[in-house]
């Protein structure tokens, strides 16, 4: 079973690496055909704007649109405004694949680049999340469960096999939440 990253812009490189150390197959994703070749996706942070543009050729929108609905997917900052179902400031297209709206760069220059330890459902140690200009979900669906909120926001959430994150969490250590995707994963 191999975990696609999606490596047009962004972080990926990093992601690939905590799926790995976990022992994770990971294959980058760079051309929509490749898609047929992962059974699960993380989409990195960046800019979802431009993520947007770079995913306007060859079919690859469409493409990633029925695999967002068909297979686990994680999705962190704008990984997280892509999988949204309603995007904010300004609205932008995205794939619905959990039923959040979610608002961009949200926090203003509080939140251009912060670290706060957070608790989570997983319990244990709180963990350290990397928030760089991040965004608020500001809807949640009622088939969405919080697995952790920060000062009354949301910031990792799940419905069935999608996760989201607002945060970074392949720039810490903690392994937590790669491991609760792959384990998703079954
Ligand atoms: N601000 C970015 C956006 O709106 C997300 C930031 C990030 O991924 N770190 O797409």
């Amino acid at each position: 079973m191999t975990v696609g990253v999606l490596a047009l812009q962004g972080d990926y490189d990093a992601h690939s690496r905590c799926l790995q150390e976990l022992g994770a197959s990971v294959a980058l994703v760079r051309q929509p055909g490749q898609l047929d070749d992962v059974s699960a996706l993380v989409i990195p942070g960046g800019e979802s704007s431009v993520l947007l543009k770079l995913l306007g050729r060859d079919q690859f929108w469409e493409k990633l649109q029925v695999f967002v609905h068909n297979k686990p997917c994680f999705g962190t900052c704008a990984g997280a405004i892509l999988l949204a179902s309603e995007v904010e400031n300004p609205e932008q297209s995205c794939l619905g694949a959990m039923d959040i709206r979610i608002q961009r760069n949200a926090y203003g220059r509080q939140m251009q680049s912060a670290i706060h330890q957070v608790d989570t459902v997983l319990g244990g140690d709180p963990m350290e999340m990397v928030f760089i200009r991040a965004p608020r979900v500001t809807r949640v669906g009622a088939k969405v469960e919080i697995l952790a909120s920060h000062q009354g926001d949301p910031v990792w959430l799940r419905q069935g096999e999608i996760m989201v994150a607002t945060f970074h969490p392949e720039l810490s250590k903690d392994r937590r939440v790669h491991a609760e995707f792959l384990r998703g994963m079954g």
